[in-house]
């Protein structure tokens, strides 16, 4: 059985690029040829200096291949396709704790109900409670990259790929969804704050090209598709307690600047799934975090590194980038197109 706390699945409009791992895993769970008619395929990389020099560029397409093509598309549309998969999802249920019994736990729902399940998952995103009942220490912080991000849905301003401009503290991010709309996340880099207010956006990216002001005049008078969040992570060694395991956010949250978030929270649950599938539920969640581990610590670290990359000054920056971008990329994605960590 699913708990969600929310009435209905709801996405406020927006995009999420799908890295090919994740692409790989709706695979497995034979969701292909539904992804196939959502969003599009990013299929090219170009990252540029906030004037808009070229500094590398990636080609996903031949990267990836066929089966595996990184992909945006509408958050509604991929929790829609997750939503098809089971029938069986109690809405409106938020839980309040979670306490490991002998041979299951005990889940306490708001409102005072309290059940027992054989095994609870807790895939309640980076403020779990599931997490925060099991391991009370173990809180999220702000991301090394940025305290928060604006993301903004608009017209295509004609970009035909992902393309990424970093400046002098700030990081703007724009990703077709089809041929009519972009994605964009907008972030500051070093740590940087991000005010609520869209006059953050006005100030920070006055200097950068022609794509990114488009999209910024169009939120300007549709203040509707701006959408302000917090980023956050969770770093911990602890993922599971008895019969109760974490997956996706709520064990290990990371800054979205290679995009892993919906891959590796997809990742766990297949991985999850086949530990419970061999038997042994006393030590399935243990079996699984020793399976996974590896995998999110690569992808935590390369998260880091980025992050510190994009607040090197300008001219080391950009040098960086332009030398060593194409290595960066295949030093990231390379081993995350080995799915066996979840097989
Ligand atoms: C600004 C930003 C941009 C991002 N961009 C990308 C991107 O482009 N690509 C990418 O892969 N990732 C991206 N991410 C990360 C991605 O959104 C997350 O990694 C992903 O959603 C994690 O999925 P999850 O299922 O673990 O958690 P969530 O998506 O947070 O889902 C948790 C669910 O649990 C429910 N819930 C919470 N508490 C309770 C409770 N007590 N009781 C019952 N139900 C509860 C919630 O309602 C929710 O439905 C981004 C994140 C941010 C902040």
């Amino acid at each position: 059985m699913v708990v969600e706390r929310a009435a209905r699945t709801s996405a406020p409009g927006l995009a999420i690029n799908l890295a090919g791992n994740g692409v790989a895993a709706f695979a497995h769970l034979g969701l292909s040829d539904r992804l196939n008619k959502v969003g599009q395929p990013t299929r090219r990389r170009e990252y540029r200096s906030s004037g808009g020099t070229l500094l590398f560029e990636i080609n996903e397409d031949e990267f990836w291949g066929p089966h595996a093509r990184p992909r945006c598309v509408r958050r509604s549309d991929l929790l829609a396709m997750l939503d098809m998969q089971h029938d069986d999802t109690r809405r409106s249920a938020a839980v309040e704790s979670v306490r490991p019994r002998d041979g299951g736990a005990e889940v306490t729902f708001v409102g005072g109900q309290v059940e027992r399940y054989g095994f609870v998952v807790g895939a309640d995103g980076v403020r779990s409670v599931v997490r925060g009942s099991v391991f009370p220490g173990h809180r999220s912080r702000a991301a090394v990259v940025s305290t928060a991000a604006f993301r903004i849905m608009a017209p295509n301003p004609g970009l035909d790929c992902y393309t990424m401009w970093s400046g002098a503290g700030s990081t703007f991010l724009l990703i077709p969804v089809d041929g009519d709309e972009v994605y964009a996340f907008a972030s500051a880099t070093g740590g940087g704050q991000v005010d609520a207010d869209p006059s953050w956006l006005d100030r920070t990216f006055v200097d950068y090209p022609e794509p990114v002001k488009a999209v910024l005049a169009y939120a300007r008078h549709h203040r509707e598709v701006l959408h302000h969040s917090p980023i956050e992570e969770v770093r911990t060694d602890e993922w599971s307690r008895g019969r109760v395991a974490l997956i996706g956010d709520a064990a290990h949250a990371t800054a979205p600047v290679w995009a892993q978030g919906a891959a590796l929270a997809v990742e766990d649950a297949l991985a999850l799934a086949k530990v419970l599938s061999e038997g042994d539920w006393d030590t399935a969640g243990v079996r699984y975090q020793q399976r996974r581990r590896e995998r999110v610590q690569h992808v935590q670290v390369m998260t880091d590194r980025f992050s510190q990359a994009l607040a090197l000054p300008a001219n080391v920056r950009e040098r960086n980038m332009a030398i060593a971008g194409p290595k960066a990329y295949h030093e990231v994605f390379g081993p995350l197109r080995d799915g066996r960590a979840w097989r």
